[in-house]
């Protein structure tokens, strides 16, 4: 077989990439193949919170997270087709106590307000009004992005490879790639577990798994991969998001409860029934906008389609090392349950009485400074790389389909700047800092 481009990996971002990159590639003279060794999201996508901010201190990343923004909430529109976009509002809080994190909130707020973000700062009063059922003390501040909100990761992934395929893709999965074959510095083809595909031009994607593949090409960059848990409580349902606009169709049909209800004890054989409780799901509200919340440490957004909410840690500092990705401990003690019930319900006191709902273990591919590595591979033509998302990639997976597009066309990148995520930007001298999502 033989392809124009070689996708490695099923995640969000291979099928960005793909989605992008297809429609200019002829599918018979010049396929675009997605080669992905299990099912499409089962890397980190599948288990992201697929939340959509762009408060990010970085010029470049919020621009791309603005940009991509547009890309999702437009994309049922543009397509037809769903990611599950909900506009439920951010909110990015800092406490009093926190002067570094009060200054850096002002003067992110600044900046993504010169690049035509719709950011602002609110004070307590105004938090308060914004977010029913919130605690928050005179002299927290609050940075507000009424267009952000969240996908669907794992509808977003498939819609994303379904356009890509409508276009001329292959998508091969449970195809899993063994090596690339460089010869006189340059890509000539892959070997996958189904035979060897011809090829000049490979974008290595593959999330957690990236760092030996290359390591396979005698290339070492620095990539690791850590555990972050997440634990997951039942959404309460007497709070009301007041910025999502609830839709009455819902009231028309069923209660939330007596849907919730349904899902669990549906039958295999009610398909029908199914996708109908699947449309009215898609039409619950969420209780509360999306808290990034600095002075508690953690972050928070509702999943109201599985009627829970999901909280996690702001940064990774804690979690642990995964060196080898394929041995992911998925057990999640007791203590991550506790910490996430304590924080949310110090913010959001309607909590302590939710039930737990589900714990979960995932992979965050980091690099030293948190942010991407996206570009050629030194020393190899024809591949390029897309790795090292450190935890918030998934609202950027719009603006690096389309800026790896315009790589593999040999055209100058407008989706963001190149340099900044070049993936030999480090050098010998690597300097592991803290991280806490390129806040
Ligand atoms: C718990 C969690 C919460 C997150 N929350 C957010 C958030 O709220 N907002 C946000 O913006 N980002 C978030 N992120 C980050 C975001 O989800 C990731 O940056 C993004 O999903 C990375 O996508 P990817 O396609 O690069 O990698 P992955 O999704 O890991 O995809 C890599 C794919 O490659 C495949 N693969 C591996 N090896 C091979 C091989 N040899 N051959 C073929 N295929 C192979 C794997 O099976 C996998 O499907 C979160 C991440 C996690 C884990």
């Amino acid at each position: 077989m033989r392809a124009e481009v070689v996708v490695v990996g099923g995640g969000v971002m291979g099928t960005s990439i793909a989605m992008h990159a297809a429609p200019r590639l002829d599918p018979i003279e010049e396929p675009l193949v997605l080669v992905e060794r299990a099912a499409l999201a089962s890397g980190s996508s599948g288990r992201s919170g697929a939340i959509l901010r762009q408060h990010y201190a970085d010029r470049v990343v919020a621009r791309m997270a603005r940009d991509s923004l547009r890309e999702y909430a437009t994309f049922e529109q543009r397509t037809g087709r769903s990611v599950g976009f909900r506009n439920s509002g951010v909110m990015t809080l800092a406490g009093p106590a926190q002067p570094e994190w009060l200054a850096r909130l002002r003067s992110t707020v600044d900046l993504l307000q010169e690049i035509g973000v719709d950011s602002r700062l609110v004070e307590a009063a105004e938090i308060r009004k914004l977010i029913p059922g919130i605690d928050i003390d005179d002299g927290v501040l609050g940075a507000w992005e009424a267009g952000g909100g969240f996908v669907d990761p794992r509808k977003t992934v498939e819609e994303f490879a379904a356009l890509a395929r409508s276009h001329g893709a292959v998508t091969r999965l449970g195809v899993e790639l063994q090596s690339i074959d460089i010869q006189a510095g340059a890509v000539v083809g892959v070997e996958t577990s189904e035979g060897r595909i011809d090829t000049q031009r490979v974008v290595l994607v593959a999330g957690p798994w990236s760092h030996e593949l290359l390591r396979r090409c005698g290339i070492d960059l620095p990539l690791r991969t850590v555990r972050p848990e997440q634990h997951f409580l039942d959404m309460p349902r007497e709070l009301k998001n007041p910025h999502e606009v609830a839709d009455p169709i819902l009231d028309l049909a069923l209660g939330a409860e007596e849907l919730g209800r349904k899902i669990e004890t549906e039958e295999p054989a009610a398909r029908l029934e199914r996708e109908a409780m699947e449309r009215l799901a898609s039409r619950i509200e969420s209780a509360h906008p999306v808290l990034i919340d600095l002075e508690y440490g953690y972050y928070s957004r509702c999943e109201p389609d599985l009627l829970r909410t999901r909280i996690g840690h702001i940064d990774y500092d804690s979690d642990a090392e995964v060196p080898n990705p394929d041995q992911l401990d998925e057990d999640v003690g007791s203590a991550m349950g506790e910490w996430a019930r304590e924080v949310l319900a110090k913010r959001m006191p309607a909590y302590a009485q939710e039930k737990d709902a589900h714990s979960e273990a995932a992979w965050y591919t980091l690099t030293p400074d948190s942010q991407a590595m996206i570009g050629p591979v030194p020393g190899v033509q024809g591949l390029l790389l897309v790795s090292g998302f450190s935890g918030h990639g998934f609202k950027l997976a719009p603006s690096v389909g389309r800026g790896v597009t315009e790589m593999l066309f040999g055209e100058r990148v407008t989706a963001f700047d190149p340099d900044f995520f070049d993936p030999s930007r480090f050098g010998s001298a690597v300097d592991w800092g803290q991280g806490a999502f390129g806040l």
